[in-house]
């Protein structure tokens, strides 16, 4: 499941291919799982909106939209739910006579702030690729773009989620780690008897610090996954967000070189990896020490330490 860095990441490359561009007509699938807002609702809010800005909130990618709403010319309701093989030839006519070069200027900005938020779950892609490129399985939303571009949202397992939000009031849960002050960080665990491991995997504390960062954030800082987290000190709190800030600092610079490859491509090849200290080391030997690294779980997720540089 990508974690904040990859979403970080996926969502800085967008933004680089796809800042400035326009959807012209979006394409839904049948499958209703992906689709946490209505089809209708999702079409009519993406369709002429200008993509002004790419970024994460905690592990969803949220494209700011400027709606730019087309004072004649109406879209037909054909446009927005199309089926594969009329595509090209209906969104074609219809949207190129609306972006003519500057021959009809009737776009009016009356929404400037939808938002489309794609949440990846476990196997989801976006695609930026030609439209002749093969659509490949399970791909659930096309979204044709200005520029000539087709944005694909393609996902296996469906555990991903397609929704919109009016006037900018998408707002994730909890608070961003790369942002957050340490008086703030601090009063998230004050008087909070859940093991440590459990607080820094709540959504609702933090936005999207995933279960390998909370591993190697906590070795790192040389805390315990299982210690109770109103029991940690100020001083080793700050050492903490220190360290989950430096965790997901290098793998988002990691991920900065391999960026391109994983948007477009269609495995999960091109997926860096941060070099584990604990995470999925279980009984290998601790980088520092040597003692073997330990596996327990903790609210149904593997949590790995070392029983002698953690405590
Ligand atoms: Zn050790």
């Amino acid at each position: 499941m990508p974690e904040l860095p990859e979403v970080e990441t996926i969502a800085r490359g967008l933004a680089k291919r796809v800042t400035g561009d326009t959807i012209e007509s979006v394409w839904l699938g049948q499958k209703k799982e992906p689709l946490k807002s209505p089809a209708s609702e999702i079409a009519a809010t993406l369709e002429h909106g200008r993509i002004a800005a790419v970024r994460r909130m905690g592990k969803n990618i949220v494209f700011d939209l400027e709606q730019n709403h087309v004072a004649r010319a109406p879209s037909p309701a054909k446009s927005r739910k199309l089926n594969r093989k009329q595509k090209s030839t209906q969104a074609l006519s219809t949207t190129q006579t609306e972006a003519g070069e500057g021959a009809r200027p009737t776009h009016i900005p009356t929404n400037p702030k939808a938002q489309w938020i794609v949440h990846l779950g476990m196997t989801g892609r976006l695609q930026v690729c030609e439209p002749e490129a093969e659509i490949a399985k399970h791909t659930h939303a096309i979204l044709k773009l200005k520029s000539g571009r087709e944005l694909r949202f393609v996902d296996p397992r469906r555990f991903g989620r397609l929704s919109v939000a009016q006037a900018g009031d998408f707002a994730a849960s909890g608070v961003e780690p790369l942002e957050i002050d340490l008086d703030r960080f601090i009063s998230l665990f004050r008087g909070r008897k859940t093991p440590i491991k459990s607080a820094l995997l709540n959504q609702n504390l933090l936005r999207g610090v995933g279960n390998i960062y909370a591993d190697e954030s906590l070795f790192r800082s040389n805390l315990r996954p299982r210690r109770r987290a109103s029991t940690i000190t100020r001083d080793q709190l700050e050492k903490l967000l220190l360290a989950i800030r430096e965790v997901l600092k290098e793998a988002i610079a990691l991920g900065g070189s391999s960026i391109s490859d994983y948007v477009n491509s269609d495995g999960e090849e091109g997926f860096f990896q941060l070099q584990h200290r604990v995470y999925a080391r279980e009984a290998e030997p601790c980088l520092v020490c040597k003692t073997p690294v330990k596996r327990i779980v903790i609210a149904g997720r593997s949590s790995h330490y070392c029983p002698k540089c953690q405590k």
